[in-house]
């Protein structure tokens, strides 16, 4: 033999895959040709039936497991679920014994669903584990807040649910968006799904602060304000997620727009200050540097990294 076995047995995967020089193939052919335990390691090579078995009975293991440990997180989540009625039917034979009917007892019950929804829910859901608990955690705190509303004869429902919607909204709004099934409609949108969830339940528990209040005033001075706030967000989260700029001028932009919106509030506060003045409630603003500083600042900024980057752009 022409070429040792060790040399060939380097050149054989190449040769199976058909990737090695004319040179190569021929060495390897004329090699194959004489000595059959050559012949024998690339009758190996390209036997896959091995491979296939071997990811079989991976996947095989792998699903059992899966199967496994659904069914014990659905037995813990039964199990928890008949350690939660114990309180609720005591507390049911109790309320029903104490008073005239069914009182307090609606308020442990939603109390124990809050508990529920975070400790049940992701135990027993199979699909959007994190979707469902969020959601259902959201919907129990809600119903407890409505329970107590009603039970204590409040009519602040309204507001502490919109407030609560709001802040639950931040906490879980960048979670919801990159998770199924949500994830599915808004795609690469996420960042504006997010300032909408924001923006929308801000404005809907501004409304139920006012309309709680029940003054009218309230409004004109409240958007006064908050408006060009929630615009100073807006204004950034578009210069930085959409402009193809460099970060100086994304920063001087950010600067710019803020003290614009700002200086926005010195214009609007004082306009719905006139409206506040006949009702006695008084407002000062403190605003001790002009915004419209901030606009030129940040207006120099930006234009020091556009000239900064314009330069680097020059050199390539
Ligand atoms: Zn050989």
């Amino acid at each position: 033999m022409k070429y040792n076995c060790d040399l060939i047995s380097d050149l054989l995967p190449l040769y199976k895959d058909e990737i090695c020089s004319e040179a190569s193939r021929k060495i390897v052919e004329e090699h194959l040709a004489e000595c059959p335990d050559c012949k024998k390691m690339l009758n190996s090579l390209n036997d896959v039936t091995i491979d296939e078995k071997i990811v079989k009975e991976k996947e095989e293991v792998i699903g059992t497991q899966a199967k496994f440990f659904k069914r014990k997180s659905a037995l813990a989540g039964s199990i928890i679920g008949l350690i939660f009625s114990i309180p609720i039917l005591v507390c049911l034979i109790v309320n029903l014994a104490t008073g005239a009917g069914l009182t307090w007892f609606f308020i442990v019950l939603a109390g124990i669903l809050v508990a529920a929804s975070v400790i049940i829910v992701p135990l027993m859901v199979r699909e959007n584990k994190m979707f469902m608990t969020m959601a259902s955690f959201t919907a129990s705190v809600m119903l407890l807040l409505g329970v107590i509303c009603i039970y204590s004869g409040g009519n602040w429902f309204f507001v502490t649910a919109s407030a609560t919607l709001f802040g639950l909204t931040v906490l879980f709004a960048p979670f919801i968006v990159s998770r199924r099934p949500v994830n599915a409609y808004i795609k690469n949108r996420k960042g504006l799904a997010i300032m909408c969830a924001y923006t929308a339940t801000f404005v809907l528990m501004m409304l139920a602060i006012g309309f709680y209040a029940g003054m009218k005033e309230f409004f004109p001075m409240a958007f006064a304000v908050s408006m060009p706030l929630v615009g100073i967000a807006w204004a950034m989260f578009a210069i930085i997620r959409y402009l193809r700029f460099n970060a100086c001028v994304k920063t001087g932009l950010c600067i710019a727009s803020a003290g614009a919106l700002t200086s926005l509030i010195s214009v609007l506060g004082p306009a719905a200050e006139a409206s506040i003045s006949r009702t006695g409630v008084t407002y000062s603003s403190g605003v001790s540097v002009p915004p419209l500083t901030f606009v030129v600042i940040g207006l120099v900024i930006a234009g020091i990294g556009f000239l900064v980057g314009k330069n680097k752009g020059g050199k390539k």
